[in-house]
């Protein structure tokens, strides 16, 4: 085969290697390129919901991932003075999917498995330690240059899928913009080794307030051993270096979590949150998927769910194209259906989920709970919270856009 006739991915993280295996069971070849030399196993998405379990299993992964993992059925909201104020159970969604909890189990299992699971395909290259530098399309390929251990390498494909992430050098390259805007604190990410549930947490839990609202999840570990995440608003004037003292968390842990008591702490870190998504995920034989597409604030868990969404979407008209049984068309739906849940649902749902916990009027504050207590007990309202917090009505909203 002509090298040309190839689909080039740009990143081996979960939507990237989605996307492959996406194209490899549907007879397509590709090459994916990572500029790492195995899985980044950083601290990120670890919150599965239901239809994301629903595509890796119709992708033959599911098996392996259930292996591993945590199921939640039910999360929380609470008020960081004055406790639970609403629960929700995921069971009542059991008519609407077969996975009605949420899956916790950090990304880089899921990347492991998909990795493990392309390299069984023959018609899969995975290449790494090779830096995507620049793309240049043309009518009828793609032209891109790599950094290498070895120097510069130059490839052609028949389309290249930008699945390289938040800074992605696809999207800038290629002359994709990326509106939005930046969150003026910094997010403090720890992992301790405490059995949370011994202070009331369900295995997810909101915890709103103006100063120390945070997002708890209970993680899989492989150990078998306890392990809570707790992110944390900090202050962008402060350094890294007294954020991540280990005093300096403790106390952070200690006022968020109302439990005076020494926390084992196993990691901590901070990032910066963005809201931006792109203007088109496709620009001729340009295409855009995941975190390079789109960013938003991990409350809710939309980030990691709505890139293997991208993934699976993808995958499945762009094979048909590349078979020749759709037009470019095909591709631009792509783009109108997955852009319009990245602005419409994940967009407005992690800024709404993220000034809920952060309200600074109390009158207000107070509303907003008494609301979301009114509405996690009525039947009808709580269940379509559930079908959209999930994303179920995210995928079949797609689906309606054509
Ligand atoms: C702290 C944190 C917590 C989060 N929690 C959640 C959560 O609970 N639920 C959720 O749904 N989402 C969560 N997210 C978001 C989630 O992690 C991301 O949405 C997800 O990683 C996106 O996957 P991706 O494959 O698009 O990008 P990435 O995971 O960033 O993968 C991109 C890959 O591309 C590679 N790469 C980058 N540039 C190049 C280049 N030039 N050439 C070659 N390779 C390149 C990188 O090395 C990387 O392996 C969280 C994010 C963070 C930071």
């Amino acid at each position: 085969m002509h090298q040309d006739e190839k689909i080039a991915i740009i990143g081996a993280g979960p939507v990237g290697l989605t996307t492959a295996l996406g194209l490899a069971r549907r007879g397509v070849p590709c090459v994916v390129y990572e500029s790492l030399h195995g899985i980044a196993r950083e601290q990120r998405g670890a919150a599965f919901h239901p239809p994301t379990l629903e595509m890796l299993h119709e992708l033959g992964v599911g098996e392996p991932l259930m292996k591993m993992g945590l199921r939640i059925p039910v999360w929380q909201m609470r008020d960081r003075v004055n406790g639970v104020y609403a629960e929700f159970d995921l069971g009542v969604l059991a008519d609407a999917t077969d996975f009605p909890f949420r899956f916790h189990l950090p990304q880089h299992y899921l990347s492991t498995v998909l990795l493990n699971e392309l390299r069984q395909q023959p018609n899969v290259e995975i290449r790494l330690g090779e830096t995507l530098q620049s793309v240049e399309a043309s009518d009828d390929a793609v032209r891109l240059v790599f950094s290498t251990e070895n120097g510069r390498r130059e490839s052609r494909a028949s389309w290249v899928v930008g699945a390289d992430g938040a800074h992605s050098m696809v999207r800038k390259t290629a002359g994709f913009s990326f509106d939005g805007f930046t969150w003026p604190e910094k997010f403090l990410v720890t992992n301790v080794r405490d059995p949370l549930e011994a202070l009331g947490y369900t295995g997810t839990a909101y915890i709103s307030d103006p100063d120390a609202w945070a997002v708890v999840l209970k993680l899989y570990d492989d150990t078998g051993d306890d392990l809570w995440r707790v992110a944390m608003p900090a202050s962008v004037d402060v350094d890294d270096a007294m954020l991540l003292e280990p005093e300096s968390v403790q106390r952070r842990l200690r006022e968020t979590l109302g439990a005076d008591m020494p926390f084992t702490l196993a990691y901590s870190g901070t990032y910066r949150v963005h809201q931006r998504v792109a203007d088109t995920f496709v620009k001729g034989r340009v295409l855009l998927a995941g975190d390079a597409a789109h960013i938003n604030n991990p409350i809710g868990g939309f980030g990691l769910n709505g890139g293997v969404h991208d993934a699976c979407n993808l995958a499945s008209k762009l094979a048909e194209v590349w078979h020749g049984r759709a037009t470019n068309e095909a591709l631009e739906l792509y783009s109108r259906q997955r852009r319009t849940i990245a602005l419409d649902v994940v967009q407005k749902n992690s800024i709404r989920n993220k000034n809920l916990m952060d309200e600074r009027d109390p009158a207000v504050r107070l509303r907003n709970q008494q609301t979301m207590h009114a509405l996690s007990i009525d039947p009808y309202r709580s269940r379509e919270y559930l079908m959209e917090t999930s994303m179920l009505s995210a995928v079949l909203q797609a689906l309606q856009i054509n």
